[in-house]
C-alpha cells in the first residue's frame, strides 16, 4: 500500500508539472552509469542461470580493474567493506590495534574495522574537501595506532592527502585510502589509491560505478597482494538467490534512473520487481553486528557488469566533470564556496559538495524549484546511514547541518 501511495503521489506531481509545461524532476543520484547493455546483459544473464558459475569473468574483471587502475593486484568481493576488511586483514593487525577512520563516513567503515577485531578511531575533518584533516590525525595518535583509513569524499582528493601520507611514514602507520567514491580520479598523474599501501573501492548503486553491489582491494606491495589473494580465495561466493536479486536490481534501477521514460517507467518496475530489491546494508550492520554471509567475493556474472561499467568509466567522469562546472557557475553566482580541488588533481565529483543554510539541507525544495533537480542531503549524520553521533568532530556536525550534493551525470538514455 505504501508502494501505491508513493506512485500515486509521484505521477500526480509529475502529470501537474507536465500540464504546467515544467519539466520532470527525476532523480539522478544514483545508477546513472548503468547502459541499455547493462540491461541487456542482466536481462541475458537471468535467463542463463547455467553461465554463472564460471569463475573466468570474476578473474578477467579483477585483471581489467588493475590495468584500469594502473594497481599490480586487484580483488572483487560482494561490497566494498568486505574489499576493506580483506585489507585488514593483508595488513595482519592484531587484536584491538587502533585504526583512524573519518568522524563523517558510512558506517561500514568503523564496522568493517570492528568486525575485523580492531579498535576505530574517530578523527575530525577540513571543510576544503570533506576529507581528514592531518592535525586532526596527529591528535589521535597512540602507542596502539597501525593504520589510518583516508577517503576521497564524494569523488574530491583530500585536501591533506600528502601531508597524511608523509604523517603515517614518520610514524610508521599503515594508509589505506578509502576510493568508495573516486574511482578512476588522479593526483599527480596516477590514479588514487596508489599511493597509501593498499585502497578498496565499491561499485554499490550510489557509487560513481555501479554493480548494485560490490567492491574491490587493491594493492602494489607483493606481499600484501599475496594477502589479499589468501583472504579472497577463503571466502565463498554469495548465493544464487542474491545473485539473481542483484540482477533484477539492474533492471529496476536502469528504468528508475537512466531510461528516457523514467518517469513513469520507474514506478511501474518497482511494482513489478520491487520485491526482489536488494538493499546495501542490513538491520544487523545498522546495530553494529556482522551479518551472516558478511565476508563474500563477488559473483563471477557480476563482475562481467563490472567488465562492462569500467569500460565507461573515464568517458562518464568527464561528463561530471563538466557538469562540476556548471556548479561553479552556480556557487560564484550565489556565493557559495566551491569545494576545493587540489593542485594537480583530477577529481571525479560522484556528486557536488556544497556548504549550504541548514533550512537548505532540512528541506530541499528550493532546488526542485529553482534548478529543477533532486538534491542529494548525504550525509544526514556523522556515520551514515546510522544516527549517530560522534565526540569531538565539530567540522563533520557542521557538514552534517550544511553540505547538500548536487548529481553530476543528468543525462538519460
Ligand atoms: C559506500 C561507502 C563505503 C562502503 O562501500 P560498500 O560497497 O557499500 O560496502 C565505504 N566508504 C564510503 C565513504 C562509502 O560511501
Amino acid at each position: 500500500m505504501r508502494v501505491l501511495a508513493k506512485i500515486v503521489r509521484n505521477q500526480a506531481r509529475n502529470i501537474a508539472n507536465l500540464i504546467l509545461g515544467r519539466s520532470v524532476i527525476t532523480p539522478a543520484l544514483g545508477s546513472m552509469t548503468l547502459a541499455r547493455s547493462d540491461l541487456q546483459l542482466a536481462e541475458d544473464l537471468l535467463k542463463q542461470p547455467r553461465d554463472w558459475n564460471s569463475r573466468e569473468f570474476l578473474e578477467e574483471y579483477q585483471r581489467a580493474f588493475a590495468q584500469f587502475n594502473e594497481s599490480a593486484r586487484a580483488f572483487a568481493f560482494m561490497d566494498g567493506r568486505v574489499a576493506l576488511n580483506a585489507v585488514l586483514y593483508a595488513l595482519e593487525l592484531k587484536p584491538g590495534d587502533e585504526i583512524i577512520v573519518p568522524g563523517y563516513t558510512c558506517v561500514a567503515v568503523p564496522n568493517a574495522v570492528n568486525f575485523a577485531g580492531l579498535r576505530p578511531v574517530f578523527a575530525d575533518i577540513e571543510l576544503d574537501t570533506y576529507g581528514l584533516d592531518v592535525a586532526a590525525v596527529e591528535a589521535r595518535i597512540s602507542t596502539s595506532t597501525r593504520a589510518i583509513v583516508l577517503h576521497h569524499l564524494y569523488g574530491l582528493i583530500c585536501r591533506d592527502y600528502e601531508a597524511i601520507l608523509d604523517l603515517a611514514q614518520a610514524k610508521d602507520l599503515f594508509v589505506i585510502e578509502d576510493c568508495a567514491h573516486a574511482t578512476g580520479a588522479r593526483f599527480k598523474g596516477q590514479r588514487v589509491g596508489n599511493y597509501g599501501h593498499a585502497a578498496f573501492y565499491s561499485s554499490e548503486q550510489s557509487k560513481i560505478f555501479n554493480t548494485i553491489r560490490g567492491g574491490v582491494a587493491v594493492a602494489n606491495d607483493d606481499t600484501l597482494a599475496a594477502r589479499l589473494g589468501e583472504f579472497h580465495a577463503q571466502v565463498a561466493e554469495p548465493p544464487p538467490e542474491i545473485t539473481e536479486r542483484q540482477l533484477y536490481n539492474v533492471i529496476l534501477n536502469y528504468y528508475l534512473f537512466r531510461s528516457a521514460q523514467k518517469w513513469w517507467r520507474g514506478d511501474l518496475v518497482e511494482l513489478l520487481y520491487g520485491r526482489k530489491r536488494l538493499s546495501s546494508i542490513s538491520d544487523d550492520e545498522k546495530q553494529g553486528v556482522q551479518p551472516e554471509g558478511y565476508l563474500r567475493k563477488m559473483a563471477s556474472p557480476i563482475a562481467r557488469l563490472g567488465l562492462n561499467q569500467i569500460s565507461r568509466l573515464d568517458e562518464l567522469n568527464a561528463e561530471r566533470r563538466r557538469t562540476a562546472r556548471q556548479w561553479d557557475k552556480w556557487c560564484e553566482e550565489h556565493n557559495y564556496r566551491k569545494p576545493l580541488v587540489v593542485a594537480e588533481s583530477v577529481p571525479v565529483f560522484l556528486r557536488y559538495p556544497v556548504m549550504v543554510e541548514p533550512e537548505r539541507k532540512s528541506d530541499t525544495r528550493w532546488a526542485r524549484k529553482e534548478l529543477g533537480i533532486e538534491l542529494g542531503v548525504w550525509f544526514r549524520s556523522q556515520l551514515h546511514p546510522v544516527q549517530r553521533q560522534i565526540a569531538g568532530c565539530p567540522n563533520a556536525e557542521q557538514a552534517v547541518l550544511r553540505c547538500v550534493n548536487f548529481p553530476c551525470l543528468l543525462a538519460h538514455e
